[in-house]
């Protein structure tokens, strides 16, 4: 089986909020991709359902090639194996009342491999000593710990049942900015050297570049562009990835604001009612009529594809930083 993951058109409304609406995404075995966008983008959610934390509402979700999309929770259990996922804030993912190695050790329980204690025990401490934690901490509770050290148990956690998919949401910006680089190193040095395909959901694309073998960007509950990388960074093509990336730090910081609220000023708008055509229309510096009556289609332009009337599929693209000195 050569994908770890494939959605195809996956659709997610919670009554009238339409928080997924057709995402399409494939991951290769042991390939990364990030999945980018603002707070209220619907990348959490589409995480949530290829772990079936919920239940599409349409579309399909396949599992190392399996179509687990309307699989009862029994029925999941099989493949619990194949995938797991870190949550952003290790405090409200660990079971306060379990310790540390009986909370690392939970999926080998959950699946059918019978384990003496003396090998669980092992495991154990075999997978703290991957995340960098000395085999002692099996024996603490999770408030004993940093947030940096639970989100590594978090982590030993995910890993102990050798997923073929790490789902990965967020998982360091609940912690304090100092631990931030080193847990995701630690994701990066565990990526290479085990090879699980991930999905890393962040609305951080800087905190990619070193990571991410693809790049998905989101927009109110629709993918804008995907692209390898090195395309992404070099040559993104949609004006949402270019304001993105102007968003990132410059030196002058009357400029950086200047271009952040010519580009990014309003807040997202709602999933309740988003806007007609392009829904990124109404914080588009390029927006003309078209783009307000006709839902632009995703053009392949050789090395990546994007959802903008503007892009064309020799390559051509809009450019927001020329508009923005306009
Ligand atoms: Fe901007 Fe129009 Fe392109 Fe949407 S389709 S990103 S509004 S130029
Ligand atoms: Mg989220």
């Amino acid at each position: 089986q050569e994908n770890a993951l494939e959605l195809e058109d996956l659709v997610m409304h919670f009554g009238p909020v339409r928080a997924v609406d057709g995402v399409s995404l494939t991951i290769p075995r042991g390939r990364v991709t990030a999945l980018v966008g603002e707070s209220g983008s619907g990348k959490s959610t589409v995480g949530r359902c290829v772990v079936r934390l919920v239940e599409p509402t349409s579309g399909v979700v396949r599992i190392a090639g399996a179509d687990v999309t309307h699989l009862s929770r029994r029925q999941l259990r099989r493949h619990r194996s194949d995938v797991s996922i870190v949550f952003q804030d290790p405090a409200g993912s660990l079971n306060p009342r379990m310790l540390v190695g009986d909370i690392v050790a939970e999926p080998l329980r959950l699946s059918r491999r019978r384990l003496s204690r003396r090998d669980r025990e092992a495991r154990v401490a075999a997978e703290l000593g991957r995340v960098g934690l000395r085999a002692e901490v099996a024996r603490r509770y999770p408030h004993e710990l940093s947030g940096g050290q639970r989100q590594r148990v978090s982590i030993a956690r995910a890993l102990i049942s050798e997923p073929m998919l790490l789902i990965a949401d967020e998982p360091t910006s609940a912690l304090d900015v100092s631990v931030q680089a080193s847990v995701l190193n630690l994701l990066a040095d565990l990526q290479r050297d085990i090879g699980f395909a991930c999905l890393f959901i962040t609305h951080d694309l800087s905190a990619v570049e070193y990571l991410a073998d693809d790049i998905a960007v989101m927009y109110l509950g629709q993918l804008v562009e995907k692209g390898s990388r090195e395309q992404i960074f070099a040559r993104p093509a949609h004006p949402y990835t270019q304001a993105l990336l102007s968003a990132a730090p410059v030196a002058d910081p009357e400029r950086q604001r200047q271009r952040q609220q010519v580009l990014l000023g309003d807040d997202l708008p709602s999933a309740l009612d988003p806007p007609s055509g392009c829904r990124f229309r109404t914080r588009c510096p390029l927006a003309f009529d078209r783009c307000a009556t006709e839902v632009p289609a995703q053009i392949e332009f050789g090395d990546g594809v994007a959802a903008c009337h503007l892009v064309q599929p020799d390559g051509t693209r809009p450019d927001v930083r020329a508009a923005e000195t306009n």
